[in-house]
């Protein structure tokens, strides 16, 4: 369950029990995919409550709205601080927050007249994934940069992320990896991509991606721990029986990959620089000192 009977959302302009919260079926949003939303952590921090990277994510929701031509005069101060009321009037810490702009009512395929803002939030109880996934190339390919802004986090986007996540599950595994257009490797249904050979990590460019606040993380973290990264197109062949693969993304975190089209990963994950680059960004969103050789509690 998402939310209880005593759940406060933000829902334009005030705070509102989320059972009561109503949309209009007729909004835009509902019937073309027409919203833009973000999904951004907290966690203890400190003995207080801290978003990860807050300001960079509602950045990101205003320029969706922006590309989208959806109407949103919010400004990332006033988002964020509408979002540490949401978390404080229902006392989340480690939470998920997931914002989202609606469209009014309105059938036609002009741009929307009037949004809506929305900010919910539910505690996150998943803890650190530990769990390492068996992914498999998709056969369905991301949007084209040709035909949508691939860089906004548009709600009609993740049609195609639900086809490419379930295919995966119909077939055994955990999750999909996702090519471009061209047949480069891209994403995942809800997380950007890296791999590990002799040493050097590689992640896709952006361009037919969602560019993600952990993607650029991770690409910190590699710079400060002097591990080299590229950024470059490549195809599933070349990662397939690589030394070692992970997912990233604001709610997957740094998830291992355990193998690809069933082609294990060579490394012991814990043997990996990945391993340490997870560890390093665990320690990065608690806002805690990271050495190496030394093991995150
Ligand atoms: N790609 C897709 C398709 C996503 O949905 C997400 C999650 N927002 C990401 C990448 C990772 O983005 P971020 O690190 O900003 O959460």
């Amino acid at each position: 369950m998402y939310y209880n009977e005593n759940t406060i959302i933000y829902f334009n302009g005030q705070f509102v029990k989320a059972a009561e919260a109503k949309i209009d079926l007729y909004s835009q949003s509902l019937h073309y995919g027409y919203a833009v939303f973000e999904g951004i952590r907290s966690y203890p921090v400190n003995g207080g409550t801290k978003m990860f990277k807050g300001n960079e994510h509602y950045d990101r929701l205003r320029h969706s709205a922006e590309v989208m031509k959806i109407p949103f005069s919010y400004s990332t101060d006033q988002l964020v601080e509408l979002t540490y009321e949401t978390l404080d009037r229902n006392n989340f810490t480690d939470a998920y927050i997931r914002p989202i702009v609606l469209c009014s009512p309105n059938m036609s395929l002009s741009k929307g007249k009037e949004s809506y803002l929305a900010i919910q939030a539910w505690e996150w109880t998943n803890g650190y994934m530990s769990n390492k996934m068996k992914i498999m190339t998709s056969t369905y390919r991301r949007p084209n940069a040709d035909a949508f802004h691939v860089d906004a986090k548009v709600s009609g986007h993740y049609v195609n992320s639900i086809l490419a996540c379930q295919e995966a599950k119909d077939n055994g595994f955990d999750e999909a990896l996702v090519l471009d257009s061209n047949g480069f490797v891209a994403e995942s249904s809800g997380a950007n991509i890296f791999y590990e050979n002799d040493g050097v990590l590689y992640t896709a460019p952006k361009g037919n991606i969602l560019p993600g606040i952990t993607r650029a993380t991770i690409i910190d973290i590699c710079n400060e721990l002097s591990i080299p990264v590229e950024e470059k197109l490549f195809t599933p062949s070349a990662m397939r029986g690589a030394d070692a693969g992970f997912f990233c993304g604001t709610a997957a975190e740094v998830v291992a990959l355990s193998s690809l089209d069933n082609v294990p990963f060579k490394k012991n994950w814990e043997d990996s620089l990945s391993y340490i680059i997870q560890q390093a960004y665990k320690c990065k969103v608690l806002e805690k000192p990271f050495r190496l050789e030394q093991e995150v509690a």
